[in-house]
């Protein structure tokens, strides 16, 4: 996706476009799994002439966060990990327990089970937990 498309994604949710919504969204749709403020940080330190500060960067966030161009994943961990919301379906993650490595998985999101009467689902999300395969890999029998 190009700058003047996020540009005006920004836009379209109400916003002014600055430089570091700007970058936090780059970011978030350069990566292709779902990223930490301070991974978010941390690349655009590598890729990026002017970084915006930690404080900046987290407030660029949730602000994308509430206007649903950005959605945080129901992962665990301190940091809170992100990915852009694009219009591609929602769709499962996994997390790797000893590096908290994130990916997205491709296979669809299972059937949802059946609520009680009267209930009214809001938002699904599957975060299936394990280890990644490098993590494996460093495992001794
Ligand atoms: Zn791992
Ligand atoms: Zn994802």
């Amino acid at each position: 996706m190009t700058d003047p498309d996020l540009s005006r994604r920004i836009r379209d949710a109400g916003g002014r476009v600055t430089t570091a919504r700007l970058a936090v969204l780059r970011c978030l749709a350069d990566a292709d799994e779902p990223l930490t403020p301070d991974e978010v940080l941390e690349y655009l330190g590598r890729n990026s002439d002017h970084v915006p500060d930690r404080v900046t960067i987290y407030r660029a966030i949730d602000w994308l966060a509430i206007h649903g161009l950005v959605r945080r994943l129901a992962t665990v961990g301190r940091a809170a990990r992100y990915e852009p919301v694009e219009d591609r379906e929602a769709h499962a993650h996994f997390q790797c327990r000893r590096c908290a490595q994130t990916r997205c998985l491709p296979a669809p999101t299972p059937p949802l089970p059946p609520l009680p009467p009267g209930y009214a689902a809001e938002r699904i999300e599957l975060v299936i937990h394990g280890l990644c395969a490098a993590c494996r890999a460093g495992d001794t029998p």
